[in-house]
């Protein structure tokens, strides 16, 4: 090793790279000693349940430890498949292994080289041509009539028989555990342990800073950075792993916290607009809207327009289920800014921004601030990616009319314009406000918490802010990524609302669903097709095979089931001009089913259609389903939601049968993450939380704790002067999140 290393040297003064090695480690975002330490073992095999080969039997998902040779590639009979093969052995007998689509697999392994291999273990039939003297030779075993084999095993090459491994060489008892590392091709599991081991060995913990004070670690009884880098990369036994990754999951929740309590302790000094609100206007407003607000609502609207008339902005997140009212609470608001007086220097003409994530939507609360906003003449502008409009349009004050960029930036900079929509056209340079006051973010977790501060950051008096969100993630997931925002929850339906009905629906049965959109749309309703693609799939990607796709799908419904009805297509490829066509038609009942891709999850309101099919539920997270069966529930008919599984994955009928019987978007949340556990918690990456932050999330308890010793800290020390090393880590984690 490198004299003087430090754990900020680069991976490839350490170790001798391949090319294929340095794409890879890149690939993975792993450059230095640092990242490399931080690369966590996906899980451990246990060496003790290495399974002799004798032992084997069809269905076990085994390890074994042998020799490997007979090795070649050639292409599987039938379907010209190219694929490799060999026999795997260890002194109670042999097996043969085979790897379709990866021939290279051949010369990986190396004739004759030791192996560690671990897969499924599959029978079949004695093939048509190979007769079972065939078979044997092969080295093939025979367990009935058939020929057990390893198919699609993960193979990894070894240098020696770890010592200790199980019945077979040893007396079982003692607990070997064997780090297996997330890879990527070109790089081993087994790479990855022995170069963290030698980088373990080198001495180079000994100068890792501590960055979880000392007292914590003791309130919780969590190991030190360099006990827990020891013991979740080379654990004695399975406590130590355990210990060690419950300080890094609770080190992730607590960093981020920190990172999140910091800015809006930052934010929330900033001197923001004080307006006092007349409520009797506001209560006008209110009486203009063809329905009674629910409590929640007026809660939510209460609780905003205090934050309005204080010295510093307010942040607060509007988290309410998809269906719950949030526009009405936006425009409220909104017009309370415009409308409202500020304090001391007299400012006129308020502005406000609402920032939307797609044309769409953006197009869909210009109308409906438009019909909100008309009777008191205030003007409202849309600008996105294609274009910008404005209401009124000189020629008639009932309708909008479509200006020019120049022309919109010009009435926004000056004032003219006091509410302006958009997409993130909004965030650019060139959009100036003179009086910016209120900024809306709809949909907010479509958007990086950067993009969220940009538009707050441009002025010199900060901006109220308010996110709102239907994504339904549970409490300590919110809790750790909204750390920054004051919570309001919309947590209770308009009423009248009638429950969808939600049905798993499984090959065979898509009849009966297609006879009841007949008579729903015979009665005036309309439908909504979900496709998990947009066009035929690509022969040559096997995983597509079975995703129908808009296209397809919608020459199959016009053709053979709903000649009679009209049918229309919707997609994110198409011009953003064509979608909006799309949309009004659909809107205005033109179009009777609606056959699109999940770009109408997000906020899409037509009241009329009642029927939502989503084909191959399965692909799709329960957080997206939940928001795609939203678009149904916007009207007092009746709704129905219908999942089409396109396979018969058991592991995946119970997470759909949760959509149906969990009350609400957090009530699902909450079972998402028991049923399939925080690892695979949808859009787990767009929050920037790694694999082992996860595990904090499932357990209330730390996250809790976490924030509190975060809260703590930061009111001691606002500046983490007495924790540089705390300090350093924030800065280098900018938890960003990506749009999906
Ligand atoms: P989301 O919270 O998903 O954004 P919307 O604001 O789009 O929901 O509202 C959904 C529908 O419910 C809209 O058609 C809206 O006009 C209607 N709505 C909102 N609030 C109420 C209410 N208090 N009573 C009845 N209908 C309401
Ligand atoms: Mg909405």
């Amino acid at each position: 090793m490198e004299k003087n290393a430090t754990i900020e040297t680069p991976l490839d003064h350490l170790f001798r790279l391949t090319p294929n090695q340095k794409r890879a480690l890149g690939k993975l975002h792993l450059y230095t000693i640092f990242d490399l330490l931080r690369h966590f073992p996906a899980r451990y095999t246990d060496a003790g349940k290495v399974t002799a080969i004798q032992n084997l039997t069809k269905g076990d998902h085994a390890t074994i430890f042998g020799k490997i040779h007979n090795l070649k590639t050639k292409k599987a009979w039938r379907k010209k498949i190219p694929m490799a093969e060999g026999t795997i052995s260890d002194e109670t007998g042999n097996i043969k292994a085979v790897w379709f689509h990866q021939p290279y697999i051949a010369k990986m392994a190396g004739e004759g080289g030791l192996v560690r291999v671990e897969g499924k273990v599959s029978e079949r039939p004695p093939a048509p041509r190979a007769t079972p003297a065939h078979a044997q030779r092969a080295g093939g075993r025979q367990a009935g009539k058939g020929e057990i084999f390893l198919s699609n095993p993960r193979i990894e090459r070894i240098a020696e028989i770890p010592k200790d491994s199980g019945p077979l060489f040893g007396d079982g008892t003692s607990e070997v555990l064997y780090p297996v590392y997330p890879e990527s091709r070109g790089i081993t599991s087994n790479w990855f342990y022995h170069a963290i081991v030698k980088i373990i060995r080198s001495g180079i913990l000994d100068t890792l800073m501590d960055t979880i004070p000392e007292e914590m670690l003791k309130k919780y009884n969590l190991p030190t950075l360099k006990t827990a880098l020891i013991w979740i990369h080379t654990p004695q036994k399975q406590s130590h792993a355990d210990s060690a990754r419950k300080r890094f999951a609770f080190e992730e929740v607590f960093f981020i916290q920190l990172a999140r309590l910091k800015e809006r302790n930052e934010y929330a000094k900033n001197p923001s607009y004080r307006i006092s609100i007349d409520q009797n206007i506001v209560n006008e407003f209110l009486g203009r809207f063809p329905f009674k607000m629910t409590t929640a609502q007026n809660k939510a609207i209460s609780h905003i327009l205090s934050d309005f008339n204080k010295e510093h902005p307010m942040s607060r997140l509007l988290e309410g289920d998809v269906g719950s009212g949030k526009t009405a609470v936006a425009a409220t608001t909104a017009y309370a800014v415009i409308t409202g007086k500020t304090h001391g220097a007299k400012i006129n003409r308020l502005q406000v921004a609402i920032m939307a994530p797609t044309e769409i939507l953006a197009q869909q609360h210009f109308d409906n601030f438009i019909q909100y906003f008309a009777y008191a003449h205030i003007p409202v502008a849309l600008i996105t990616g294609s274009g910008c409009k404005k209401f009124p349009s000189k020629a008639s004050p009932r309708l909008a009319t479509t200006i020019s960029r120049a022309q919109l930036l010009k009435w926004v900079a000056n004032g003219e314009i006091q509410i302006v929509i958009g997409t993130h056209a909004l965030i650019q340079k060139a959009v100036k406000f003179q009086n910016l006051a209120y900024v809306i973010i709809d949909e907010q977790h479509r958007f990086g918490v950067n993009q969220r501060k940009i538009l707050a950051r441009k002025e010199t008096l900060a901006p109220h802010l308010l996110s709102m969100t239907a994504t339904p993630i549970p409490r300590t997931l919110s809790l750790t990524i909204y750390g920054d925002l004051d919570l309001t929850l919309l947590d209770e339906m308009p009423p009248g609302r009638k429950t969808i009905v939600t049905e798993v629906v499984t090959r065979g049965e898509e009849d009966r669903v297609y006879k009841k959109m007949r008579e729903e749309i015979s009665a005036g309703r309309q439908a909504y097709v979900i496709c998990p693609r947009i066009d035929e799939p690509d022969p040559e990607k096997e995983l597509a095979l079975n995703a129908k796709s808009v296209n397809e799908e919608a020459k199959r419904l016009d053709r053979d089931v709903f000649p009679d009805f009209s049918i229309a297509v919707l997609h994110g490829k198409m011009k953003a001009a064509e979608r909006e066509d799309i949309m009004r038609q659909f809107e205005h009942g033109e179009i009777e089913i609606l056959v699109a891709t999940s770009v109408i999850e997000v906020g899409v309101n037509v009241p009329n259609a009642t029927i939502i099919v989503i084909e191959g539920a399965e692909r799709f997270g329960l957080a997206q389903l939940h928001q795609l069966r939203g678009r149904v529930l916007r009207s007092t008919h009746q709704a129905y939601c219908f999942l089409f599984s396109s396979t018969e994955h058991s592991v995946m009928l119970p997470r759909l049968k949760a959509l149906v019987t969990a009350k609400n978007g957090f009530e699902l949340a909450e079972m998402d993450l028991k049923l399939r556990g925080a690892g695979v918690l949808s859009g787990q990456k767009q929050w920037g939380i790694t694999d082992v932050g996860m595990e904090a999330i499932k357990n209330l308890k730390m996250v809790e704790a976490a924030r509190e010793e975060a809260g703590r800290i930061l009111s001691a020390d606002p500046e983490l002067s007495q924790y540089p090393s705390l300090k350093g880590r924030i800065g280098k984690e900018k938890h960003d999140i990506h749009f999906e």
